[in-house]
């Protein structure tokens, strides 16, 4: 019998003992909970001023890495929504933007002035560097964000997880989530179970079907 236990929970962090479970199973869950999970990142950056002294693409690859809030309620991921749309709609893309002005201090354009058209779907913290600004000079962005999965690149992992094997039983491992911040370790856990649960299903239907 499979049985979960949480060993500790806090707003970053989440150890789950997973008892009675082989541990390819365990791993399963640690590899889904790590790439399989769809999370919110910048995809798509238009750049229409930049006089900084960061080529364009420092700026895109900078925007990508900001880990964001992700609401997996109200989102899907495009290759899944009916749009079919490259641009997105409202349902699978959220813009955000920058527009420094132009200031006669030097300063660091952080992701506080990133704002979002979407109330939840925004930086998970206001003090990620983007750029640094001479006096006089400034940038514009348009940036757009959707849902992916790590499979696809490493911004979009929700979490760094590790599977630990208990000493005492080969069939008992700690599971640890530690999240980005788009979601909390507790949806993580359960987005890969469903996940799992999804791909399970689909191999049913396929073996089924044969
Ligand atoms: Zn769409």
């Amino acid at each position: 019998m499979v049985s979960l236990e949480i060993v500790e929970q806090n707003e970053q962090k989440i150890v789950v003992k997973l008892k009675g479970m082989p541990l390819q199973y365990a791993n399963a869950l640690r590899r889904v909970c790590l790439t399989g999970v769809p999370v919110f990142a910048i995809d798509d950056v238009v750049i229409i001023e930049n006089s900084s002294v960061l080529a364009d693409e420092g700026i895109a690859h900078r925007l990508a890495m900001i880990p964001l809030k992700t609401d997996l309620a109200r989102f899907i991921e495009p290759t899944n929504c009916d749009c079919k749309s490259e641009v997105g709609c409202t349902h699978c893309r959220v813009m955000l933007m920058i527009d420094s002005g132009s200031s006669d201090t030097t300063r660091t354009i952080t992701s506080a002035e990133l704002t979002s058209e979407d109330d939840v779907v925004k930086p998970v913290s206001d003090k990620i560097p983007i750029v640094d600004l001479a006096p006089g000079q400034k940038i514009k962005i348009e940036a757009y964000a959707r849902l992916g999965r790590g499979t696809e690149h490493a911004k979009w992992n929700a979490a760094t997880v590790s599977v630990l094997t208990d000493g005492g039983s080969p069939e008992d491992h700690l599971l640890t989530i530690e999240t980005a911040g788009a979601l909390s370790p507790a949806q993580i856990v359960i987005t890969g179970v469903d996940e799992i649960t999804k791909r399970l299903e689909g191999f049913k239907q396929v073996i089924s079907a044969l």
